[in-house]
């Protein structure tokens, strides 16, 4: 008999392979190129060569038994010292080796951060909408997530209900900016004022909050966005790096934690990560892309690709009477769904081939997820059957 928690998680899980299962029943019907999934977040522009390049160099030029064998639980020092060098040249931060743990991915460095700080019953604030995950992770720990409602205005966190929502058990608080599933950046002024919040509740409480800042999209902005670094705002913080979306490389599963120095019992932190991915089965990051990303710090996917897929898809659905806020980042558009209920809404997109996922997956019902990381031609070919469901609601 599987245990009680996996049976819930099974059953959750269940839902995403339907959708994937009904993508691929449609292909079979209408033929892939006549389906418009727009479900998952996946990468489409390729990985940058230089990644290529890189893996090759790696593989003729260093020590095979560097290469691949076992290292420090946080990962090889030299990769990590290039990574804080890197972060202290663009953020103007004071980084070393000691501060970077690298990671499975984001997903890999959220369960070893939860591992590392939650006792059971502890609680762990988040901003709706967010990636489904989370409930998970935390749930892994025996935490208790906390849900702060929507701002559906702009999508920026809702500080009044966040303010109401500490306790002297919240443990931390996990922030996603560029945002999936919204494409929103937060603001500096959100981020400051965000800031002050957990600076007056740790000490109310006499306890320390720590900020998890979850950034995977963190390169995919456009319009020149600037996404604030979170440490300079808040003492407590720690980011979640991957470069699963910054360099199309989302099944090396590959990132990095930083724990700057001056957290609050930084010491045990960074002990406690270290441990934390060795027991929980990963033991380190994977050694052959942890030192090729390595010589990658600078280069990132062509951002420009999903810029012009934002243009066209944002500008027809506005043009066909879709309401969006438009986003700043990531590859997502969080539309109102044209029903009340969403999941009924993007059924009926299914009537047109068009896959989407409904708002209520990331606790955020009456909007539908449309992830725009795809080829053009297919957003094209799909237009007509964004017009026609519109029309079919009186658009
Ligand atoms: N966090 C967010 C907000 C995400 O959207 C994702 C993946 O889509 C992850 C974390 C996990 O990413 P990774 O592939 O780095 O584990």
């Amino acid at each position: 008999m599987i245990s009680e928690k996996m049976i819930g998680f099974v059953k959750n899980s269940s839902i995403i392979r339907a959708m994937f299962e009904e993508g691929k029943r449609l292909d079979e019907i209408y033929g892939a190129e006549n389906v418009y999934d727009f479900s998952l977040g996946n990468p489409s522009v390729e990985p940058p060569l230089n990644i290529k390049e890189a893996l090759i160099s790696v593989l003729n030029e260093e020590e095979p038994n560097l290469v691949h064998g076992y290292m420090n639980n946080s990962g090889y020092i030299d990769v990590r010292e290039k990574i804080a060098l890197s972060l202290n040249k663009k953020f103007n931060t004071n980084l070393s080796h000691e501060n970077i743990v690298m990671t499975v991915g984001a997903a890999g460095g959220l369960n070893v951060i939860l591992k590392s700080l939650l006792n059971p019953g502890d609680e762990v604030v988040t901003f709706a909408p967010f990636f489904g995950e989370y409930r998970n992770y935390v749930s892994n720990y025996d935490g208790i997530l906390v849900v702060v409602p929507p701002n559906c205005e702009t999508f920026q966190p809702n500080l009044n209900e966040f303010e109401k929502r500490i306790t002297g058990k919240t443990k931390a608080v996990i922030v996603n900016s560029p945002n999936n599933p919204t494409g929103v950046v937060y603001s500096e002024d959100t981020i400051r004022k965000l800031a002050e919040i957990l600076n007056k509740k740790q000490q109310e409480y006499n306890t320390s909050i720590y900020l998890i800042s979850d950034e995977p999209y963190r390169e995919l902005v456009y319009d020149n966005t600037e996404v604030p670094y979170l440490t300079k705002y808040y003492k407590n913080t720690i980011v979640v790096y991957s470069y699963s979306k910054s360099l199309s490389l989302p099944g090396e599963r590959i990132g990095y934690l930083v724990i700057p120095s001056e957290t609050d019992d930084y010491e045990d932190l960074v002990a406690a990560a270290n441990v934390a991915t060795r027991i929980l089965g990963f033991v380190n990051a994977p050694s052959l892309i942890q030192r090729a990303v390595a010589r990658c710090l600078d280069v990132q996917v062509d951002v420009e690709v999903y810029n012009r897929n934002r243009e066209l898809l944002y500008n027809s659905l506005m043009s066909y009477g879709y309401e969006c806020v438009k986003p700043q980042g990531a590859f997502y558009l969080f539309v109102k769904a044209l029903e009340e209920d969403d999941k009924k809404f993007a059924q009926a997109a299914k009537k047109y081939n068009i896959l989407i996922v409904p708002g209520s997956s990331f606790d955020c019902p009456g909007y539908v997820r449309i992830a725009y990381c795809v080829d053009y031609d297919m957003i094209k070919r799909s237009l007509p059957g964004f017009k026609n469901l519109a029309r079919d609601y009186g658009r």
